[in-house]
Parts: structure tokens; C-alpha cells; sequence
């Protein structure tokens, strides 16, 4: 175990300038919208999949075997977004053998929920720029009142993914682009997320013939992509706006039981800014975090190892800085 003690909030991030886009004006506005259709299309097919789950399963009748390749592949591609791209890739929260780095890399691109390289970027920017101008999915500030309020939410759970991507955004994944290995599963994106939906598509066909086919590839698939797009992004959202603030994290993160358990322990998310490096996000005994118990379990196995934590007088100083606020 170690503890965080001297580390700043990215220790591995070295910033350099930001280099001139060579895109020139008119590419650069096709790519904006060609990446603006594909995240409507992102976004809606999933939605449209749980319909049409419904009316399948209301008219073929129900099956154990769908809800499994929904759960089971919900909890493999998410622990892919929360153990992988949060965890390791963004935070360096722990460290771990280069065969799994691969494995967490591609489950989490099955998730849906862009490249790796692209969320590590955009989640690393969050952190520095929490809840000020320049972090891509805060829910302040959008205006007083109600309206305000609903604009916000809106723009922190699902507005932000159809900004235009920031031009500077490469060099915030700098460390992990000089990986080859990483590079390509990040650009290899497209082929991950097809295959998270075959998978549970054919393992459908084979445990029920085509039809089974059809409702694994909805509810393994879409159905499954929708639940984790929704609990991924009430993280930021719902979590920066209700819960309980326990430690002086100069943001507006909230501790949200119910994302907590969600997210598989990414919903204690006052803990985690209050202490990014953490490997452990559920810093109570009583805060269920299934990502952490993943962690654990790797390094029982001797598969992951430097798993940092914050310790008691870390904690404590964090703690006594909200109740002198
Ligand atoms: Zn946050
Ligand atoms: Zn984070």
C-alpha cells in the first residue's frame, strides 16, 4: 500500500505548449460534424434498444439468460471505465501488469463512451479546471433559478459530449501516448464497441438460437450501454450537485450513496477529488466500492501493486478543512 503523501494531483502529467491544429478550417468543421451525428447516434440507438427490448421480450417471453449477459456485461465494460480509464489510466491509482492494462483498455472502450485516450483527456481537464470555466462537464454555472438548475444538469450529463472536442485535449494523455499498445486500442475504438455488442449477441445465438441472438445483442448490448451511459454520467452530474461534501476538495463533488453503488464506487465523488490518486474511492467501511474490491483482488493475486490510499492523517486534515469552512 502506498500513501499520497507528496504527490501533486497528476504526477505523471508534464504539460507542454499546446500545438497549432494543422486541420485546416473547412476538415476540421466536417470532423465537428461528422463527431456531432456520431454522438447523437451514440447516444439515441441505445435508447431505441431498450424499446424495442421491451416490446421483444413482451412479445417472445422473458429469459434468465438476457438479464445475465446485461448485468455480467455491464459489470465487465464498466469495471473496464471505472478500475481502467478512471483509475489506472487517468489517476495512476495503482499499477499493474501490461496484459491487464490491455484488457481494462478494451473493456472500457466497449462501454461506449469514446476512445481512451480521449476520456482520460477529457476527464484529466475536469480535475484541473473542476467546476471553474474551462472543465468540460460542470453543472455550474448556467444561470439562477430552476431553469438554471435544469440547464446545468443538462449540460454536465449530456450536453458536454456534443461540445466540440478541445484542440489542446492530446496533451493532457501525453504519458499515455507514448505507448504504442495504448495508442491503438484507443484508435481501434470503433472495432471495441462493435464487438461489445456481437459478444453478447453470440453468446445469445448459442444459448437460444436467433432470437436469442437478436435479444442479446439488445439487452447485452444496447440495453447494457445505456444503463452504463446513464450511471457514468450521473457522476457528473448528479454528483456534483447533491450529496454530502465531507472533505475540502475547492469543488463542488458530492458523496452520492446511490451513484455510489450505481457506478461500482465512482458515486463517492467528493472522496475522490478530495483525493484523486486514491485508489479507493468508497473511503468508509459502510461506502460499497466494487471497483476498489477489483483492485484488491488483482493485488491479492500479485497482478497489481503501489495501490495508493490516503492515510488517517491525510483524511483528518481534509476533514478538519470542511468543518473550519
Ligand atoms: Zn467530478
Ligand atoms: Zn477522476
Amino acid at each position: 500500500m502506498e500513501t499520497l503523501s507528496g504527490s501533486g494531483l497528476f504526477p505523471h502529467f508534464v504539460p507542454h505548449a499546446p500545438q497549432p491544429d494543422p486541420t485546416p478550417a473547412r476538415f476540421s468543421l466536417l470532423r465537428r460534424a461528422v463527431s456531432w451525428v456520431a454522438t447523437l447516434v451514440g447516444i439515441t440507438v441505445p435508447v431505441a434498444g431498450l424499446v424495442m427490448a421491451i416490446v421483444l421480450s413482451a412479445l417472445w417471453g422473458f429469459s434468465w439468460i438476457n438479464v445475465g449477459l446485461m448485468v455480467g456485461m455491464y459489470f465487465l465494460t464498466m469495471t473496464g471505465v471505472t478500475v481502467g480509464f478512471h483509475r489506472l489510466f487517468t489517476h495512476r491509482s495503482f499499477q499493474t501488469v501490461k496484459p491487464v492494462q490491455y484488457v481494462l483498455g478494451v473493456l472500457g472502450s466497449m462501454s461506449l463512451q469514446g476512445s481512451l485516450l480521449d476520456w482520460v483527456g477529457r476527464h484529466r481537464r475536469h480535475h484541473q479546471h473542476s467546476d471553474k470555466t474551462d472543465d468540460p462537464h460542470s453543472p455550474y454555472p448556467h444561470g439562477a433559478g430552476l431553469l438554471g438548475l435544469f440547464r446545468g444538469f443538462w449540460h454536465a450529463h449530456i450536453g458536454w459530449a456534443f461540445a466540440p472536442m478541445p484542440t489542446e485535449l492530446a496533451r493532457y494523455s501525453g504519458d499515455l501516448r507514448r505507448s504504442r499498445a495504448l495508442r491503438a486500442i484507443s484508435a481501434l475504438f470503433p472495432l471495441w464497441a462493435l464487438l461489445g455488442v456481437l459478444i453478447p449477441a453470440a453468446i445469445g445465438l448459442w444459448c437460444l438460437g436467433w432470437r436469442g441472438a437478436i435479444t442479446g445483442f439488445l439487452w447485452g448490448g444496447l440495453v447494457r450501454i445505456l444503463l452504463g451511459h446513464q450511471v457514468t454520467w450521473c457522476v457528473n452530474s448528479v454528483c456534483h450537485l447533491w450529496g454530502a461534501k465531507p472533505y475540502a476538495s475547492g469543488d463542488e463533488s458530492r458523496n452520492n450513496a446511490m451513484v455510489g453503488v450505481l457506478a461500482l464506487g465512482e458515486g463517492w465523488h467528493n472522496n475522490h477529488h478530495a483525493f484523486p490518486s486514491s485508489a479507493r474511492h468508497g473511503l468508509r467501511w459502510w461506502q460499497l466500492d466494487i471497483s476498489y474490491w477489483v483492485i484488491r483482488a488483482l493485488e491479492v493475486c500479485r497482478l497489481a501493486w503501489k495501490v495508493r490510499l490516503p492515510s488517517e492523517r491525510e483524511l483528518e486534515l481534509r476533514g478538519e478543512l470542511v468543518a473550519a469552512s
